[in-house]
This record gives structure tokens, C-alpha cells and sequence, in this order.
């Protein structure tokens, strides 16, 4: 879920690996910790809390070059100094670092326990380090591939020991770990951002896998000994991308970015010649493609938003009937995998474990599966069947912003493709294509609106409660305004169909709770104006979000935020990012820590 860091090499250790963290900040954890190994003894620091506290109790003349780090999101165990990892063994010869939930901790705990070992933390991931260390028998190595079997759960694991000095063993099975090639000098982490400063060489472990790494070099095998060759990655992120380029936020420099991000996810794309997309990755032929009846959209949060939106497109534009639904409900309901059916999964990370996982059960039961991700290399463009890159560029905020829109033009180019070898003329098709051509131009404007929105943002953000309403393409949007709220101001809000609230929402309507109401150019327009009215008949505040140059609206709402007229299939676009907006200021004025919101982590790695 949150960081792992590792390194072996010529520098002072501890630096390398409270820079690393610090890299890994933006995943939001809740403790950290760093071991250092020098001869022949380990030196374990960690704390709740923040890096620059960890940073503040690090002695400064703490010396080994090699050692493990860890940003934690607690699973098991509250937060507190002791359950912050790494953990280590009773001799404290050996120390680990987990990310994942180890779901039989408690049955080998209870064998480790009555046989001697004693535990000092409540987390899960402290058996590894007891259990590793009552197989160990002079190679660690060996004594992790012993231990490997006998965890049930996910892990990502770094592990040292203080008679094996330069020497750090790593395993996964569910959460991420990859391995950093430098000169003389080895990384190991959880997320490439951690050694983006040393190195842009990278191997990314499978589930399985387990690597040794010293100064010098790397093995990977399994645990039979197995030796397995791995493909050495080119990190093409630039260092920059992962900073703040001059934005007090990472989120504001996110939500700015849009024009450029969504400009990049649609770049060598749009086919004018034939007035349709052109997605390379997706690994299926023409025929393949005109065979799918139905598609089928699986992603959690904000993806699952971004889900809906494309349902409800193909099914209009493309005419093939199509679902979203949640990756975890998927998982669990032992899902229909019908003939025809083409599914995609969803995630910002290429690592959600809900996702992920629904994707093996799809694959297991013969679907076909295709991702939709921006990390590259990660596992769900591993191992699906084929997809698109979206390629944002490094998502860092907690809240997602980018990766929706971006999300988005990847699926509407699909959207177009697919309706072009339909039923959709070449004009209609132009049409599409030059409208979603117009997106980089049209998110500019919107932004430029940013004072405005600041203004009704500071205005409102006292309300403790809101409903954000829309229809049609619109409606998810409208979920997602309410989402982007919650997660970074913790006002509590809610997102429905404008058309749903007389069936229930609408008790809850007083001068207390405003409702953001989104209202786009389209053939929808009139009805939603007629359920503004019914808020406003029962003292509702309304901040609208609509389109220049209607009288109409301004009788009705006491706010009005302004997007460009577009295309109606564009509205999504332009109305969440007033949205993001919206969330963003109102977290500001709030005074939140709106790239670490609390309780949430950015790459949900459990499930
Ligand atoms: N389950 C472990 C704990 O609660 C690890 C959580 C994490 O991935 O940070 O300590």
C-alpha cells in the first residue's frame, strides 16, 4: 500500500533511503522507519508520524551503506512507534519491511509464540521477521525462500541481516517491488519514484519472485531455487514530473497539468484519414474487435467513475450494450464471462489490488482483459491481455485528477473506434474526432475560469454537507465531484442523479446544504433544470455549473460557474475539472493536507 525502500552501496544509507520516502510521501502512510546495517549490527529508527519527523530522530552520525525503509499504512496494529516498521527478529539480527497483510499472521504467531519468540509489535508483519529468523541457518536467501510458502496473504518484503552485511533480500506476492540498477549501488522499492534520483534502470518483480541484491548486482529465482531472468526497464519519467514545478500542491500542479495530459493521451491516436482512434495496444484484430457485444468496465474510486462515463458512451455512441462496475463487488460474485464480451480494468496505479484481482478471476474464467493504466511496467498492463497507456506523467496527489481525464480520452478514442467500424459515418466520425481534438483548448479555458471558482468555493466551504447532482454522461461526474470533496476537504457530500433526488435526497434539502448542480448544453438540460427547482422550492442554496448565455439559470441558482458550450460528449471533461477545483479550494481555505489526505493512500494495494 505505502513504501518500501531499500538500498546497498557506497553512500551513507540513511540518506538514500529518507530521500526515497520522502519520494514515497504522496502514497499516504501513517508511520515510517529505516533500518541501517553496519558491522555486523543493525540500527532500527522509526516513529509515527511524517518522514521529517523520522528525519528529526535519525542520529546524524548514523553510518551503514545498505539498510531498508518503510512508509506504513496501518493494517493491523494502531498507529504508534512500536507497530511502525521494520520489525525485527527477538536477536535483532534480523529486520523486515512489509507492505500487504500477511491473513495467517495469527496462526503462525501463536506457533512462533510457544515456541520462545516474542513479539513487540500488534501489526501482522512482524511474523515474517520471527519466522524468517527461525529458519534461518547462516543464509538468508534461503531462509526467505523457506518462509515464503507458509505466508498466506499479499507482501512485499525487504529484509537484511547483521551477518550478511550489504545484503538485502526481497520477495513479493501482491504488492509491488521492483529493483533499481545503479552503479555500484542497488535499489530496491516498492514504486520507481523512490530511485528516480539515482537511476532509471529498472527490473519489476513478479509475484513469486524473490531477488538478492548487493552493491554490485542481482539475482532473481523463485522458491525452488529456480533461477529467472528478468528484463531490464528504461524509466522514461523526468525527474521534474515527479516535483512541484513552482505549484504550492502537488494537486494544483495535477489539475493544471490537464491540458498537456490529456493532449499526451490522445497524441498519435486520431486517425483523420479514416475518422477514427488508433490504440495500438490493444492487441486484437479488426475482426476480434467488430465481434465484441458487450463491454464490460471494471475499476474502484475515481476509475470506476471514469468506468461509467464510458459505459454510458459506448452504449450511445458505439451502440454496444455496456457496464461499470466496481472491482470488488466483480471479484467476489463469481462474474458471468459471457462469449463476446470484452472487459477493461481501470487503474491510475496498474496496481490496485482490487482491481488486479478481479482481473485474474475475469482472465481464470477466459476473459479477455484489457488495461487502462499510466504506471508502466506495472502489473495489471503485465498481465492483461492488452490496453492503452494513458501516460499523464507521475499522478503524485493522493486525489486523482489527471489520470480521470486522461482515463477518459482513452476511452472515448475507443468509444470512437469501436462506433466507426459500426454504424458511424466518417462525418459523424470527424465530428468526434475533432471535438475530442478541441479537449487540450477547451480544459484550458475552464481553468482560466480558477478565480472565479476559488471565489464560490471560499463562499460555500463552511457547509458541512452537499449534494453534487447530474444526468446522463454527467452523472458520474457528478459522483466524482462529490468524491474529489470528501477526500480532501472532509465535508461530507453526495453525488446522484439530478433525477434521483425526489426519490430520497431531496429530505435532506435546508438552507444548510447547497447542491452543486451540473447542467451542460444537452438534451437533458430542461429536466435538470426542472429538479433545480425543486431544491430551490424548498430553500435549497444551488451553485450551477452551466454553460454561457442563458437567462434561465441565473433566476434559479444562487452561483453559477461558467464551462465553454462544446459538444455535448465533452461536458464530462469540462465540467469535472470546475469540480476538482471546487474540492481543491474549499480543502485550501480548510487549511487540509490536500496531497496527504488523511486515512487514504494513493496506490490501494490492499484489498
Ligand atoms: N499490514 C502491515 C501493517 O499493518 C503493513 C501495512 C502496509 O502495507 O503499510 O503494519
Amino acid at each position: 500500500m505505502c513504501g518500501i525502500v531499500g538500498y546497498c552501496g557506497v553512500k551513507q544509507a540513511s540518506e538514500v533511503l529518507l530521500e526515497g520516502l520522502k519520494r514515497l510521501e504522496y502514497r499516504g502512510y501513517d508511520s515510517a522507519g529505516i533500518c541501517v546495517g553496519e558491522g555486523g549490527c543493525l540500527t532500527t529508527v522509526k516513529c509515527k508520524g511524517k518522514i521529517r519527523e523520522l528525519r528529526s530522530i535519525v542520529p546524524v552520525d548514523l553510518k551503514g551503506t545498505y539498510g531498508i525503509g518503510h512508509t506504513r499504512w496501518a493494517t493491523h496494529g494502531e498507529v504508534n512507534d512500536q507497530n511502525a516498521h521494520p520489525h525485527s527478529d527477538c536477536s535483532g539480527n534480523i529486520s523486515i519491511v512489509h507492505n500487504g497483510i500477511i491473513e495467517n499472521y495469527s496462526v503462525l504467531k501463536e506457533k512462533l509464540q510457544s515456541d520462545g519468540h516474542v513479539f513487540k509489535s500488534d501489526t501482522d508483519s512482524e511474523v515474517i521477521a520471527h519466522l524468517v529468523s527461525s529458519l534461518y541457518t547462516g543464509d538468508l536467501e534461503k531462509a526467505v525462500k523457506l518462509a515464503a510458502p507458509l505466508l498466506k496473504g499479499t507482501y512485499g518484503i525487504a529484509c537484511v541481516h547483521a551477518d550478511e552485511p550489504g545484503v538485502i533480500i526481497g520477495a513479493r506476492n501482491g504488492s509491488p517491488l521492483v529493483l533499481g540498477i545503479g552503479n555500484d549501488e542497488m535499489f530496491l522499492a516498492s514504486d520507481v519514484t523512490a530511485m528516480m534520483s539515482y537511476t532509471r534502470q529498472a527490473v519489476y518483480l513478479e509475484d513469486g519472485e524473490i531477488v538478492r541484491i548487493d552493491a554490485h548486482g542481482y539475482t532473481t529465482s523463485d522458491v525452488t531455487d529456480r533461477a529467472i531472468t528478468k528484463k531490464i526497464e528504461h524509466i522514461d519519467w523526468e525527474l521534474q514530473e515527479i516535483e512541484k514545478g513552482g505549484f504550492p500542491t502537488y494537486m494544483e500542479k495535477e489539475i493544471f497539468e490537464q491540458p498537456l495530459s490529456v493532449e499526451r493521451a490522445m497524441k498519435g491516436r486520431l486517425d483523420k484519414e479514416i475518422a477514427t482512434g488508433h490504440l495500438g495496444g490493444l492487441n486484437m484484430t479488426s475482426s476480434e474487435l467488430l465481434n465484441v457485444e458487450r463491454v464490460k468496465l471494471v475499476a474502484t474510486g475515481t476509475s470506476y467513475h471514469a468506468a461509467m462515463v464510458a459505459a454510458y458512451l459506448l452504449e450511445t455512441v458505439a451502440r454496444i450494450p455496456s457496464t461499470a462496475e466496481l472491482s470488488s463487488e466483480v471479484r467476489y460474485k463469481n462474474p458471468v464471462v459471457e462469449r463476446n464480451a470484452l472487459h477493461f480494468v481501470i487503474s491510475q496505479s496498474g496496481e490496485t489490488a482490487d482491481t488486479l484481482y478481479a482481473m485474474r478471476e475475469l482472465q481464470r474464467k477466459g476473459a479477455r482483459v484489457l488495461g487502462i493504466c499510466n504506471v508502466v511496467g506495472s502489473t495489471i498492463p503485465r498481465e492483461s491481455d492488452g490496453g492503452v497507456y494513458i501516460h499523464s506523467g507521475p499522478e503524485i496527489a493522493v486525489a486523482s485528477t489527471k489520470a480521470f481525464t486522461s482515463q477518459l480520452t482513452a476511452l472515448y478514442l475507443f468509444t470512437l473506434l469501436m462506433a466507426r467500424m459500426r454504424h458511424l459515418s466518417f462525418e459523424a466520425g470527424s465530428r468526434i474526432l475533432e471535438a475530442i481534438e478541441s479537449l487540450p483548448g477547451l480544459i484550458a479555458q475552464v481553468l482560466s475560469n480558477a478565480d472565479a471558482i476559488k471565489t464560490v468555493a471560499h463562499k460555500y466551504c463552511a457547509h458541512g454537507n452537499f449534494l453534487f447532482l447530474g444526468r446522463g454522461l454527467n452523472y458520474p461526474v457528478a459522483l466524482e465531484g462529490a468524491l474529489k470533496l470528501k477526500e480532501i476537504s472532509y465535508i461530507h457530500a453526495e453525488g446522484y442523479s439530478a433525477a434521483e433526488i425526489k426519490h430520497g435526497p431531496i429530505a435532506l434539502i435546508n438552507e444548510e446544504t447547497p447542491s452543486m448542480f451540473l447542467v451542460p448544453d444537452d438534451r437533458l438540460r430542461d429536466k435538470v433544470i426542472t429538479s433545480m427547482k425543486e431544491v430551490k422550492a424548498r430553500k435549497g442554496k444551488i451553485i450551477a455549473l452551466a454553460v454561457n448565455g442563458h437567462g434561465d439559470i441565473d433566476e434559479i441558482a444562487d452561483d453559477i460557474i461558467y464551462v465553454p458550450k462544446a459538444n455535448d460528449i465533452l461536458y464530462p471533461f469540462l465540467m469535472v475539472v470546475p469540480l476538482q477545483l471546487f474540492a481543491y479550494y474549499c480543502a485550501r481555505k480548510l487549511g487540509r493536507d490536500v496531497d496527504q489526505p488523511r486515512n487514504l493512500a494513493k496506490s490501494v494495494t490492499v484489498e
